[in-house]
């Protein structure tokens, strides 16, 4: 038996392994190590639980700096810093609002949106006008219909769509645009209906807009629950107004960093493979799947093919954006650098749509780079992470596009994720180790093919 052993043993030593079985054995071993060792799940649960939320010129987001330099320290990356300018805004005390009828006063939960201005102190109570449209605030405007009181954009994001992200991108412009569309026709203050699908008592805030030309007046979130009983209570209400009070602060902006740590590829180190999510977060709950599943999994992709010490021909670099959320800057900062620099990215992988069980990769750049890619989705197939195809990259990836780089949006199951997004249910308890760990393990197998592969 040994003898037969052995010489099948000898046979199929001298058997060429074929680059394909090479390819797969390689991302088994990163998959069984990830969903063994669990490492992100440890490293989320320090920056959810330890540091917190982080908005770009908070404490918290500086000390998300430090803890990010000295996590890829000590995984031996090479670490530096790139230093960007962020928007400062503070939140202030906790907002209040009421539902206000001839014979009752409820209250509301509500967050003013990232930006906004604050009401007077003793806040805004005005009449109600509920729109579901721009168009129909523009017919109510033209007749002098909306000067002096609150709009109510009630704008549901329509749960029929499969993907969420199709229906967050449809109703999100109520939140951008709101005030500065209803202060055109002379509205005081805007309550707009929170980004979820979820019927519950959680404010969604988010980042929203002004200009030059209109009046900067106050806006909010409204929970969707809160939303459904105001637009009741209306009916036959004549009387009802809306009374909220929010005092946050803007100020001048306050210097922060992109955080990086990077390791060098052996055969063609000038061509890079960007893997990042961003370190800030909105200034409610934990910022646990936006985004701080993005930036463990990054971190962790890279660890994975280090610890395992698998070959990467090209350079990988981790990047924990800065300023996300409510500017952009950090983003922006790394691709000016990255064209100062001349520096050739291939590619860059964004994970920022929460940390839920992977389902594969969106890609967006030149078609036959496109095609390239789409070459190794088979690989993924058992690891059921293999809806592939063209479409978003990332916000942050997003400012390399001019530079031919090849941007790749990681594609988590999304059903759940609007439920948490920028509230104070986005909380450490809602991620799952395995889902998180499995993302790490298909971003660092992708990343391993485009090591050995590249695009072109
Ligand atoms: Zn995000």
């Amino acid at each position: 038996m040994k003898k037969i052993f052995l010489s099948i043993l000898y046979c199929t030593a001298f058997v060429p392994v074929s680059s394909q079985d090479m390819d797969s054995a390689y991302i088994k071993m990163i998959y069984n190590k990830a969903l063994r060792e669990q490492q992100s799940y440890g490293w989320l649960e320090e920056l959810c639980l330890d540091i917190g939320h982080r908005l770009s010129g908070s404490p918290q987001a500086e000390r998300a700096v430090k803890w990010a330099d000295s996590l890829m320290r000590a995984l031996k990356f090479n670490v530096y810093r790139q230093e960007c300018m962020v928007p400062f805004w503070s939140r202030g005390p906790k907002e209040q609002a009421w539902i206000v009828t001839r014979d009752n006063k409820i209250e509301v939960p509500i967050l003013a949106l990232g930006g906004s201005v604050a009401t007077p102190p003793e806040g805004i109570k005005a009449k109600i006008v509920e729109v579901k449209s721009f168009d129909e605030l523009d017919v109510l405007g033209k007749t002098g219909q909306v000067r002096g009181k609150i709009v109510f954009f009630n704008k549901i994001m329509d749960p029929a769509y499969i993907n969420p992200f199709e229906a967050y991108g449809e109703a999100v412009r109520y939140r951008w645009e709101g005030a500065m569309r209803a202060a055109r026709h002379g509205a005081a203050a805007v309550v707009v209906r929170s980004m979820t699908t979820a019927i519950d008592d959680f404010p969604h805030t988010g980042s929203m807009g002004y200009n030059d030309t209109t009046l900067k007046i106050p806006a909010c979130a409204i929970s969707t629950r809160a939303a459904e009983t105001l637009s009741k209570f209306r009916i036959g209400n004549p009387d009802l107004e809306f009374h909220f009070i929010q005092q946050p602060k803007s100020g001048p902006d306050v210097k922060s960093y992109n955080v990086i740590g990077e390791i060098k590829g052996t055969e063609k180190p000038d061509e890079i493979i960007v893997v990042g999510g961003h370190l800030d977060s909105w200034d409610v709950g934990h910022g646990a799947h936006d985004n701080g599943t993005g930036c463990v999994q990054a971190i962790e992709a890279l660890h994975l093919l280090k610890s395992l010490n698998i070959p990467l021909k090209r350079t990988v670099r981790v990047v924990m954006f800065m300023n996300e959320e409510n500017g952009g800057r950090g983003g922006a900062k790394f691709a000016e650098l990255a064209r100062k620099n001349k520096e050739k990215i291939i590619a860059a992988i964004e994970s920022d749509a929460g940390g839920h069980t992977p389902r594969g990769f969106s890609f967006k750049g030149d078609a036959r780079k496109i095609e390239k890619a789409m070459r190794f989705r088979n690989y993924f197939t058992p690891y059921l992470a293999d809806l592939w195809g063209p479409g978003y990259g990332g916000a942050d990836i997003n400012h390399l596009e001019d530079l031919g780089t090849l941007l790749i949006g990681f594609r988590p199951d999304s059903q759940r994720y609007f439920d948490y997004h920028h509230s104070q249910n986005d909380t450490f308890d809602k991620v799952h180790p395995r889902e998180l760990a499995l993302g790490s393990a298909s971003m660092a197998a992708l990343i391993y093919l485009l090591s050995q592969y590249g695009v072109e």
